[in-house]
């Protein structure tokens, strides 16, 4: 059942699991977990549609480079899946088996642990059984570029579409205006006691649950973490560790653009870069997609030129002839656009601010930087495809000049996939979760999302992220 905490101040004692945030990894968790004949109490901070109080507590300034995270996320029920676009590309074995060429390890589990449950992710964001990750265009000659393969979720809002499970499945109770603004750790039982959640009139009470599972977005499920002053007493969260470091991105870098040799088919193309390009190069991975703009940019006396013509079409209404000719483009101009992995590196981090929001929770900052290994990943994948276009007679490629000069500051946006704050490791020497999603340290505090990636490859991370949801379902499950 939904209810709004504003209003029904209905929380209940002693649940077997109580998950904060209900986006895409807690809905997923909640429904499951519910299933399986269990009390689980999920809250959301948010309420049923957006509201700029709620996104207020969002703020989160950032350096080094740009990463609008007040942009790239949504806070009410569903969470950011409300304006997710839907790209979903599996994990690849090459993600678990090879580690990242830093100082620092991969994923501490096999990729069998997270590809048994893609089929239940898959249909979670409504993508047909058996479909098949296909490919939408030929791979380019040589061995070092394949074609991408990836499906289209519809994509899936989950409030609405998990909406009447939610209300209906016994055992689950979803309060929303419910936010989460501290963990209370007990050191004497190394165990999670309550936590505390508040209204927006900052009512507030502690909520008692066998396993808490955070599950609120990889800079929220770190800053919850950073703001526990009890977390940080018991030596939990400290000065050092991993708890908000290693955030990635997919980095977004147009790699320049492309005139396409004539008679070559004029359709969008995605290509992904191979394992063996990724060993010979100790590069990370990346997508890259060359499709044909519908106009063309104009620099220098061509912009001149183009805007006297547009001002003309005010001037003496000749619109049809002057809007075909400022608006025509070159038949094969193109750009080159991508994905790219970064690798895990603990400068690029969240930190907490001693300003707090209106909940009273202490703000954070980001910092997302590049290594230099990154800077490699983006040059040998722009200068390989640009030898690939030319060899194969795709076309020509003009590339940026940062894509290949590291000297030059790369222009880099992000992809709104946030990833590594939690990072899973063997050990706390390397990471925040273990194995099994769980808080070193904290006998019954897990973690949900991409913040639990170790590296991220160049997939989109929500559907992997379900399917470590399913994982997790899978071992809270299994706990008495
Ligand atoms: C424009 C855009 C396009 C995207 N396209 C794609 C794509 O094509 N493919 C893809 O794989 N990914 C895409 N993504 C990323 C995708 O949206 C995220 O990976 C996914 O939503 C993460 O799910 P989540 O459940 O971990 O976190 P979220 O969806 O962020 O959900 C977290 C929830 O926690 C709640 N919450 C936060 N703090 C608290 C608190 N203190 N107390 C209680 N509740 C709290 C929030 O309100 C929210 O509901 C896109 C993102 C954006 C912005």
């Amino acid at each position: 059942m939904i209810k709004d905490y504003e209003s029904q101040k209905e929380l209940r004692d002693g649940y077997d699991f109580c998950i904060i945030g209900a986006g895409p990894a807690g809905i997923t968790l909640a429904l499951k977990l519910a299933g399986n004949g269990r009390h689980v109490l999920l809250i959301e901070g948010g309420g049923r549609e957006y509201s700029p109080t709620s996104q207020d507590l969002y703020q989160c300034p950032s350096t080094g480079l740009e990463v609008y995270a007040e942009e790239t996320r949504l806070r009410f029920l569903g969470g950011t899946s409300n304006h997710w676009a839907g790209r979903c590309r599996p994990f690849e074995p090459s993600d678990f088996s090879v580690g990242p060429p830093v100082h620092l390890p991969g994923w501490p589990i096999p990729f069998a642990e997270i590809e048994r449950h893609l089929p239940e992710a898959m249909a979670i964001v409504d993508l047909p059984p058996n479909a098949g990750f296909k490919a939408i265009n030929p791979a380019l000659d040589g061995a070092d570029f394949e074609a991408d393969r990836f499906l289209l979720s519809p994509p899936t809002r989950f409030a609405q579409k998990y909406a009447k499970e939610l209300n209906e499945t016994e055992g689950l109770d979803v309060f929303i205006n419910c936010n989460c603004v501290d963990l209370e750790f007990d050191s004497k039982t190394g165990r999670l006691a309550t936590i505390v959640v508040s209204d927006y009139k900052l009512h507030k009470e502690r909520v008692t649950a066998k396993q808490f599972i955070l599950a609120t977005g990889a800079i929220e499920n770190a800053r919850q973490l950073l703001n526990s002053e009890s977390l940080a007493a018991g030596g939990i969260v400290t000065k050092d560790g991993y708890v908000g470091r290693c955030f990635m991105e997919h980095l977004n870098v147009e790699l320049g653009t492309f005139i396409l040799k004539e008679g070559q088919e004029k359709g969008s193309r995605e290509y992904f870069t191979t394992d063996a390009f990724v060993a010979e190069h100790g590069s990370g991975k990346g997508n890259v997609s060359a499709s044909l703009v519908a106009e063309v940019k104009s620099y220098g006396r061509t912009a001149a030129i183009k805007s006297f013509f547009e001002n003309l079409i005010c001037d003496v209404g000749v619109e049809n002839k002057i809007e075909f000719i400022t608006k025509f483009d070159c038949p094969g101009d193109g750009v080159i656009g991508t994905l790219i992995e970064q690798f895990p590196n603990p400068d690029s981090r969240l930190s907490l601010l001693e300003e707090r929001d209106a909940l009273g929770v202490r703000k954070t900052h980001v910092h997302w930087e590049l290594a230099l290994a990154d800077r490699n990943t983006v040059k040998v994948i722009g200068l390989e495809m640009a030898k690939c276009f030319a060899d194969t007679g795709l076309g020509l490629v003009k590339l940026e000049q940062c894509v290949y000069d590291v000297d030059v500051p790369l222009k880099v946006n992000p992809h709104a996939h946030h990833m590594g704050t939690t990072r899973m490791a063997s050990s706390p020497d390397f990471g925040v979760v273990d194995e099994n999603c769980k808080v070193f340290g904290v006998e019954n505090l897990h973690v949900a999302g991409s913040s639990v990636f170790s590296t991220g490859g160049a997939s989109n991370p929500t559907m992997p992220l379900l399917q470590l949801a399913l994982r997790l379902a899978e071992h809270l499950n299994s706990l008495s």
